[in-house]
C-alpha cells in the first residue's frame, strides 16, 4: 500500500496590525498566544468565563477585549484569525464549523486536524524571528532544530537587524545607488560588527551609524590564516567555520577535505593552492602574491591551511610575507595532527609515569630529507611524532634503531580523523613492512614511544556503535 504524504507546509509571515483575532480560552496557553498576537499589532478579543492574572490585567487596562463566557456561534465573526487553547471538545467541533464558513484562520492547540496553520518553533532575536516547521511530521524535531538556533544566533542579530535596518531606510532615502547599497551591506555583516554589537562596544558601531557609511573608504581587505584541523569537519574551530562562511576568497591546501569547503559562504570564491609533490603546484612566492592581490582588491581572504598553520605548515613564512607587504593578516589556530592523530587513534603524547615530553619533526625538513640531529631529539623525549614520515620510513628506522632500540613501541595513523582512519602498530624493526603490508596512503602520522601501548585496546564488542569513523587495527595486537 502506498502512504500519500502529506503536502509540506507552506510558510508565510502574516501581518496582523489593525486585524481583528480572536483567542478562545484564558489560561497560561491563553497568555501566551495573546501576548504574540499583540506584539504583532493585532486588536484581540478573549473569549473565556475566566481569566489568569496577566490577561486580567490586560483586559482591565484595555489592551484586550474580554468577553466573558464560554465560546458561542459567532464568535469568530469578523475576525481574521483564531486560536482556541480550549481542550473542550464540542466547542472544538463547532469552532470548527464557524470558522470554516466564516472564512477565519484557525488554529486549535494540539489538534493538528482542526488547524489551518500550525504556530512554528521560533527564535527570535529583536524584530528578527526564525521559524521552524516540520510540516506537523514532529514537534520533537522542530523543537530540537529550534534549541540547535537558538545557540546558534546570539543576541546581536537582534541589534544587527535594528543597525541595518537603519542604515537601509537612511541610504533609500539620499537615493544611494544599489550595488553602492550592497557594499554596505556586505561591510556591515562581517563578523567585528556582531563582536562589537555582543560586546556592546557602543563607540565602534556609533562611528557606524553616525557617519554616512555608503561614503566611507572601501574597507581594507584582510587575510586571515586559519587551521583547518586534521580533516573531519568537526575538529574545525568556531572562529575558522565562521570566516569560512565570510570570506570572498578561500585559498586553501590540496590536504583540506570537501566537506570543511562546504561550509564557505554560497559566494566565497575557492583556489586550490594545494602544494602537491610534483605534478601541478602553485610556488609559495606565486600563493603570497595572490594573496597579497586578493587583499590588496579589498576582500576578506581567508588562507586555510590543514591542521594548524604553524606547524610544519609554512604559516610562518606566509605571515611574514604577508606583513611585509602591509596587509592585516591575523592567525586562527587549528588542530595539529601531530596532536590529533595519536588522539584519534587512542595514542596519548603525554601519560603519567610513562611519557612527560613530545617533539615533533617532518620527514621532509627543509632540503628534503628527514632532520640532521634526529637522533638527538628522539633521545631527548618520551614522544616523538613524525609528520610526512611515508617516504623516508625505511631511512627513519635505520637512523633511530642504534637510539631506540628494535622494538621500540611505533605507530602510524594514516587518514585520521576521517573516514578512512588506519592505524598500524609495531615495533620499530617491523613498522615500515607492516606500513607496506597495510597499503597505507598519505597523510600519514608517525608516533614512536611507550605511550603507543599503554592505552588498552577498546573491547569493540563491548561497544559495537562506537566505531564511527572506522578505526582499523592492523598488525600485532599487544
Ligand atoms: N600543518 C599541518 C601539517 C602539515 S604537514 C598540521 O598541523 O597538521 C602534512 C602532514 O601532516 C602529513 O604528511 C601528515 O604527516 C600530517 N597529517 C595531516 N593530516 C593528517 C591526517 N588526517 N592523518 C594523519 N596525518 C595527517
Amino acid at each position: 500500500m502506498i502512504h500519500a504524504q502529506r503536502p509540506l507546509a507552506y510558510m508565510v509571515a502574516l501581518d496582523l496590525a489593525g486585524r481583528h483575532c480572536v483567542v478562545l480560552g484564558g489560561g497560561e496557553m491563553a497568555a501566551l498566544r495573546v501576548a504574540g498576537l499583540l506584539d504583532a499589532g493585532a486588536l484581540v478579543t478573549v473569549v473565556a468565563p475566566a481569566l489568569q492574572p496577566t490577561l486580567e490585567q490586560l483586559a482591565a487596562a484595555g489592551g484586550i477585549e474580554w468577553t466573558a463566557r464560554a465560546y458561542q456561534p459567532g464568535d469568530l465573526r469578523g475576525a481574521f484569525l483564531a486560536l482556541n487553547t480550549s481542550d473542550d471538545a464540542a466547542t472544538e467541533r463547532s469552532v470548527r464549523i464557524e470558522a470554516t464558513v466564516e472564512g477565519v484562520l484557525l488554529n486549535t492547540h494540539d489538534r493538528p486536524a482542526s488547524c489551518d496553520f500550525a504556530s512554528p518553533a521560533l527564535v527570535r532575536r529583536g524584530r528578527l524571528q526564525v521559524a521552524v516547521s516540520t510540516s506537523g511530521d514532529s514537534p520533537y524535531v522542530a523543537a530540537a532544530v529550534r534549541e540547535r538556533l537558538d545557540r546558534l544566533i546570539g543576541a546581536e542579530w537582534g541589534s544587527l537587524l535594528a543597525l541595518v535596518a537603519g542604515v537601509r531606510r537612511r541610504m533609500r532615502r539620499a537615493k544611494v545607488p544599489a550595488t553602492e547599497q550592497q557594499r554596505v551591506y556586505r561591510r556591515l555583516l562581517r563578523p567585528e560588527v556582531r563582536a562589537w554589537l555582543r560586546h556592546q562596544r557602543g563607540g565602534a558601531v556609533g562611528s557606524l551609524l553616525g557617519a554616512d557609511v555608503w561614503d566611507m573608504a572601501a574597507p581594507a581587505g584582510r587575510v586571515h590564516l586559519v587551521g583547518a584541523g586534521p580533516g573531519d569537519p568537526g575538529l574545525l574551530t568556531l572562529a575558522a567555520r565562521e570566516l569560512l562562511f565570510d570570506a570572498d576568497v578561500v585559498f586553501h591546501d590540496a590536504l583540506v577535505p570537501p566537506g570543511i569547503l562546504d561550509l564557505c559562504g554560497a559566494r566565497t570564491r575557492l583556489v586550490d593552492v594545494g602544494k602537491r609533490g610534483g605534478g601541478l603546484r602553485t610556488s609559495q612566492d606565486d600563493i603570497t602574491t595572490q594573496l597579497v592581490e586578493a587583499a590588496r582588491a579589498g576582500l576578506e581572504v581567508v588562507r586555510l591551511k590543514g591542521g594548524d598553520p604553524f606547524v610544519f605548515g609554512r604559516g610562518g613564512e606566509e605571515l611574514d610575507a604577508l606583513r611585509s607587504a602591509g596587509i592585516a593578516t591575523r592567525v586562527v589556530p587549528g588542530v595539529t595532527s601531530a596532536l590529533a592523530a595519536p588522539a584519534a587513534a587512542d595514542i596519548p603524547v603525554t601519560f603519567r609515569g610513562v611519557s612527560g615530553s613530545v617533539a615533533m619533526v617532518t620527514g621532509r625538513d627543509s632540503d628534503g630529507q628527514l632532520p640532521r640531529d634526529l637522533e638527538a631529539v628522539a633521545a631527548a623525549v618520551d614522544t616523538l611524532v613524525v609528520l610526512m614520515p611515508l617516504a623516508v620510513l625505511p631511512a627513519l628506522v635505520a637512523r633511530l634503531t642504534p637510539v631506540l632500540g628494535p622494538q621500540w613501541p611505533a605507530a602510524v595513523i594514516a587518514g585520521a580523523t576521517t573516514e578512512s582512519q588506519t592505524t598500524v602498530r609495531a615495533p620499530l624493526r617491523d613498522i615500515a613492512a607492516a606500513v607496506a603490508a597495510a597499503s597505507i596512503a598519505a597523510p600519514a602520522t608517525l608516533v614512536l614511544g611507550r605511550v603507543v601501548d599503554c592505552v588498552r585496546p577498546e573491547m569493540l564488542a563491548a561497544a559495537p556503535d562506537h566505531d564511527a569513523i572506522g578505526h582499523h587495527l592492523v598488525g600485532e595486537p599487544r
